[in-house]
């Protein structure tokens, strides 16, 4: 069976990270939120405190 992999919550590029991979193993996941890319978690979190994702 393929996995299926996430995509960013934000610009819905591919994560690469297979979606039954549990949070705390994931990198680039905010918790409310969902799964981010490289570059978008990279850009909220210059930006933006967490609780100000929708
Ligand atoms: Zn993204």
């Amino acid at each position: 069976m393929e996995n299926k992999t996430e995509k960013c919550v934000l610009c819905e590029a591919e994560t690469g990270v297979e979606v039954n991979t549990p949070w705390f193993l994931r990198k680039h996941y905010i918790e409310n939120s969902g799964q981010l890319c490289d570059e978008c978690y990279h850009e909220i979190a210059k930006n933006k405190p967490w609780h100000d994702l929708a």
